[in-house]
């Protein structure tokens, strides 16, 4: 759904960031205008409590470039991300943090090496991560390593979401049937003719965190079951050598009874007892996490809500106010 003309898209997501927008807009539109090319801002305010919305309506007066969406419901970044990334519509969609943890100004380099050699998606690759948390490093290094293993060698190292798409890959990714992609990891595996430019990590510009611990678990355990049934494969090895101790255990039990000293194998006894009942007891958490999963594909919901979006109110009549399309279209699917 390109429209013609609009060479650029620019997807932020937004939660709390009302502190931080004013600083983005003040680099990033100069950074913009630069490229002297048709642009459209797609800001996805994610539910924020605070002010974001309302401040992002004010540049709106004097940026008519910049198109806000405004989801019902805090949804995660990930699905803002996404969000944005559906109903953006120039020939090439970047995305960016609103915390100015990545720099706008690179986003007119990543549009020039993508034309000059026909690349389909430019990865932003943080070159230093010296301003993030050592924690934060750890953390993210493990994913990382794990994510290369489970996706494949095109997961950049240190990639993040700062990255500029084609619409083609825009498109394919539209085609696939995930309702909550991890992007970081999908791009990838789409595969297509890919670049990076890279880039020193900064410091939040304002504000706190929005990525706190849970919903960094979170993440990692989406991206690992969305990849690989690795984990299930784990039960499986898990059970054969719960069952190779038991078949020396059953063995060392029976010698005992033999030379009858039956009563002192209590402790081997209990120990095992225990060592089974936790193997079972993971084997089915695997199990449940990928039910779980296959439950949610199935009940096929969608992972946002668009509450209001400025380009529709423009473009034209708008669908009851208390139903947005995305709403209507699955409450049809279900029959309401
Ligand atoms: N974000 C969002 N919804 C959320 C959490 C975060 O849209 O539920 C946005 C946030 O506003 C920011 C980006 O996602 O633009 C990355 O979040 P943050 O900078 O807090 O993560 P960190 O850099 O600490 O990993
Ligand atoms: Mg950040």
């Amino acid at each position: 759904m390109s429209e013609p003309g609009l060479t650029l898209s620019v997807v932020i997501p937004m939660y709390n960031e009302e502190q931080v927008v004013p600083l983005l807009i003040e680099r990033l539109r100069p950074a913009l205008d630069g490229i002297g090319e048709p642009y459209e801002v797609v800001a996805v305010d994610d539910g924020s409590h605070d002010a974001t919305y309302a401040v992002l309506l004010g540049v709106r007066r004097t940026w008519p470039q910049l198109r806000i969406v405004r989801l019902r419901r805090n949804s995660g970044h990930q699905a803002a991300l996404n969000a944005g990334l559906m109903l953006s519509r120039g020939a090439y969609v970047a995305s960016i943090d609103a915390d100015l943890q990545d720099p706008p100004e690179k986003i007119p380099e990543m549009l020039e090496l993508a034309r000059a050699q026909g690349l389909d998606i430019v990865y932003g690759v943080r070159s230093d991560r010296g301003t993030d948390t050592a924690f934060k490093r750890l953390t993210a290094g493990f994913y990382y390593r794990l994510m290369r293993r489970l996706v494949g060698r095109n997961v950049p190292s240190q990639g993040g979401d700062f990255r500029l798409l084609s619409r083609t890959t825009v498109e394919a990714l539209r085609e696939l049937p995930e309702r909550a992609p991890v992007l970081r990891l999908l791009v990838p595996w789409i595969g297509f003719p890919s670049g990076q430019v890279s880039y020193v990590r900064e410091e939040r510009a304002a504000g706190s965190t929005k990525y706190p611990l849970r919903k960094m678990i979170i993440l990692a355990v989406d991206s690992i079951t969305n990849f690989s049934a690795a984990p299930l494969r784990l039960a499986t090895w898990l059970g054969i050598s719960g069952m190779a101790l038991c078949a020396a255990l059953v063995v060392s039990g029976l010698v005992a009874y033999a030379r009858g000293s039956v009563v002192p194998g209590w402790s081997s006894l209990f120990l095992a007892v225990l060592f089974l009942g936790a193997i079972q007891l993971l084997c089915l958490g695997l199990l449940g996490e990928y039910i779980g999963r296959l439950y949610t594909a199935v009940q096929n919901r969608p992972a946002y809500f668009i509450a209001s979006d400025t380009e529709e109110q423009v473009a034209g009549p708008r669908v009851p106010a208390s139903r947005t399309s995305v709403e209507n279209s699955v409450q049809e699917r279900i029959g309401l």
